[in-house]
């Protein structure tokens, strides 16, 4: 099977939306009348952000989802999508199984894939993801307000945990909760929904990808903030509750959650609350933000938490 073949069988398919989908030297897309194009970009590379021996169906899915989540954390509805493949051989086995991962995600947020890429390479994987909001409107890093409630969706940790296990730098034995790490390191859901019901609620937002300290992180430091985080706070998963201070550094610094960070004023916390209830997905009030630069995690009796590290850094 040759490259043009693996696209034609397992990447060409309709896309209603865009004015021109796959196969011409360019796509063309329109967006809805008065509305901003958002555009983001995530790459996925063997060894660095999956193990070799992850289902390609999985990968197929968390390609697309990290990207959903940016837009998400943007307030913003996702429509079209371009993917790179560099592929070591065109294996048509694991072409149809991450086609399926990527595709039951796509169709489940109405997204189009409308080009692409596709070369003879280390398995490397990237999407280009391309999204509407109304005109003018974003939650954007920027714009966090002292006195702001910091909040995130979700259970964080669970994504570090599986990782974490996987390296052997923990020795959980709790099968459930390693399912459920495995199954979020996996298949993350992108809280769409919930960053749409945000636009009008909350101030900044982003995902967390690399660390939930070192997301917020990214918000306070557009914003020329500072925030204090409350340790007891954070959610997680139940079986993580009376092991709290075990797995801090998974809650507050772990990777991989791509819940949303945000802040609100504190007017809007009954309205978050319920957005958040018709979204079906938890959300926690875990901080606020105050004047300065940075973020503080602290106890119950509000002394401050250091973590060896607040999260990711491909080249730290
Ligand atoms: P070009 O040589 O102009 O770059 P290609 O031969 O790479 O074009 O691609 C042919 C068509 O197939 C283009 O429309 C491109 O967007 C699409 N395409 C290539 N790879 C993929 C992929 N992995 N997924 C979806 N569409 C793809
Ligand atoms: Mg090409």
């Amino acid at each position: 099977m040759n490259e043009f073949e693996l696209i034609g069988r397992y990447f060409k398919r309709p896309s209603p939306s865009a004015v021109l989908g796959v196969g011409d030297d360019a796509a063309i897309v329109r967006p809805a009348p008065g509305h901003d194009l958002h555009m983001s970009v995530d790459m996925l590379v063997e060894g660095r952000h999956f193990f070799a021996d992850v289902a390609p169906r999985a990968l197929g899915h968390k390609t697309l989802a990290v990207n959903l989540s940016d837009l998400a954390a943007m307030g913003a509805r996702p429509r079209w999508a371009l993917l790179s493949l560099a592929l070591p051989r065109a294996d048509e086995a694991w072409a149809a199984e991450f086609a399926a991962g990527f595709f039951a995600l796509a169709d489940a947020h109405g997204v189009e894939l409308i080009g692409g890429d596709t070369t003879c390479g280390p398995l490397t994987l990237s999407v280009t993801i391309l999204g509407e909001a109304p005109a003018g409107r974003a939650l954007r890093r920027a714009a966090a307000q002292i006195g702001d409630d910091v909040w995130v969706s979700g259970e964080l940790g669970l994504g570090a945990l599986a990782v974490r296990q996987r390296l052997g730098w923990l020795n959980v034995n709790d099968a459930e909760l390693l399912a459920a790490a495995q199954h979020k390191l996996e298949y993350p859901e992108p809280r769409l929904a919930l960053g749409a019901a945000l636009l009008p609620l909350a101030h900044a937002a982003a995902d967390v990808s690399d660390g939930l300290l070192a997301d917020l992180g990214h918000i306070l430091d557009e914003s020329a903030v500072a925030a204090e985080v409350w340790a007891d706070a954070l959610p997680s998963h139940p079986a993580l509750e009376a092991r709290r201070a075990e797995f801090l550094s998974c809650l507050a610094a772990g990777g991989d959650d791509y819940e949303l960070v945000f802040t609100a004023p504190p007017a809007q916390r009954s309205a978050i609350e319920a957005a958040a209830a018709d979204c079906g997905c938890r959300v926690a009030r875990i901080g606020r933000v105050l004047a300065g630069r940075g973020a503080r995690l602290l106890d119950a009796a509000g002394g401050q938490v250091k973590l060896d590290k607040e999260g990711y850094d491909h080249f730290g």
